[in-house]
């Protein structure tokens, strides 16, 4: 992703997307003080902008990091960096971390946070399994309770996890892995979250030590909309065996049909077309 043209936002201006460079030590690169988002644009506008700044500066001052813009001068980068790449529909990423400076130990509080805007077209996250339903992999690893890390901040750190677990996925054959909690519940995939269908209505983790998706809430918003139920619960794993539907939302996963949960299987049913067709639309607007 290093070697292309292009334009990459970096603390203000637009820089050469090959000159868009850190020092090697830079504190976030080190010990994970780096907070960042994935949104995605569709004709020319992108989808929930706002929400997604504001989580960045939520997640950064959960690290204790303050991002040093404000949401209004983030959406400006943000379509700043879509107009000099001349892109319409595109996958946008804003990344936060602490830079390299006056510290090179733990705390690095005189180091400045530096932000960056990049946006490249990214197609389907799950290629294939879109149509056809994700198969998954459940992580060995667990997601860990918000007394250990901040949960709720979108935060590097949280996805060393998240790689380890979908490599093992990939090598399995699967497309991703799921993850279950701390304390032993349904948690997210590595970069998406997770809903079941069961006798026509829904079923969800709590966010209450997972991501809170944006699209997870909007997908919320239209199930309810549609007078079907949702039940945001504690699911323990055995309950799979019931569910009839299974999908995964993300901003880059969209809505993704799973077809296959380590032993478990699921039917790439009508609600789940539907709410992935209603999503589509949705965005597209
Ligand atoms: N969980 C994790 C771990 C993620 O990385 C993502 C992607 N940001 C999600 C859930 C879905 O979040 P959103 O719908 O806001 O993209």
């Amino acid at each position: 992703y290093d070697d292309r043209d292009g334009k990459i936002w970096l603390d203000g201006t637009l820089v050469d997307w090959r000159d868009a460079n850190v020092h090697i030590l830079t504190h976030g690169l080190h010990y994970a003080s780096s907070v960042f988002e994935g949104e995605r644009a569709y004709n020319g506008k992108i989808f929930e902008s706002l929400r997604h700044s504001e989580r960045l500066l939520a997640s950064g001052a959960l690290l204790d990091m303050p991002v040093p813009y404000s949401v209004q001068e983030l959406e400006a980068a943000k379509y700043e960096v879509l107009k000099a790449n001349g892109l319409t529909d595109a996958y946008v990423r804003v990344v936060a971390w602490r830079g390299s400076g006056e510290d090179m130990g733990v705390a690095s509080a005189k180091n400045p946070v530096r932000v960056a805007v990049a946006a490249w077209e990214w197609g389907a996250y799950y290629g294939d399994a879109k149509m056809k339903g994700a198969k998954l992999d459940i992580s060995k690893w667990k997601r860990p309770s918000p007394e250990t890390i901040p949960t709720s901040a979108k935060a590097a750190g949280l996805y060393m996890i998240c790689t380890m677990s979908k490599h093992a996925a990939e090598a399995k054959g699967c497309s991703d892995a799921l993850f279950m909690d701390y304390r032993g519940y349904v948690a997210e995939a590595t970069g998406a979250n997770i809903f079941f269908v069961k006798e026509g209505e829904v079923h969800t983790p709590l966010p209450d030590c997972i991501l809170n998706g944006i699209t997870r809430q909007t997908v919320i918003n239209m199930l309810r909309d549609r007078q079907i139920k949702v039940h945001e619960r504690h699911i323990m794993p055995e309950e799979m065996e019931g569910f009839e539907q299974c999908w995964l939302t993300g901003t880059a996963a969209e809505v993704t049909p799973v077809s296959q949960i380590g032993d478990y299987t699921f039917e790439v049913g009508a609600l789940t077309r539907e709410m992935s067709d209603a999503y589509e639309k949705l965005v597209r607007n």
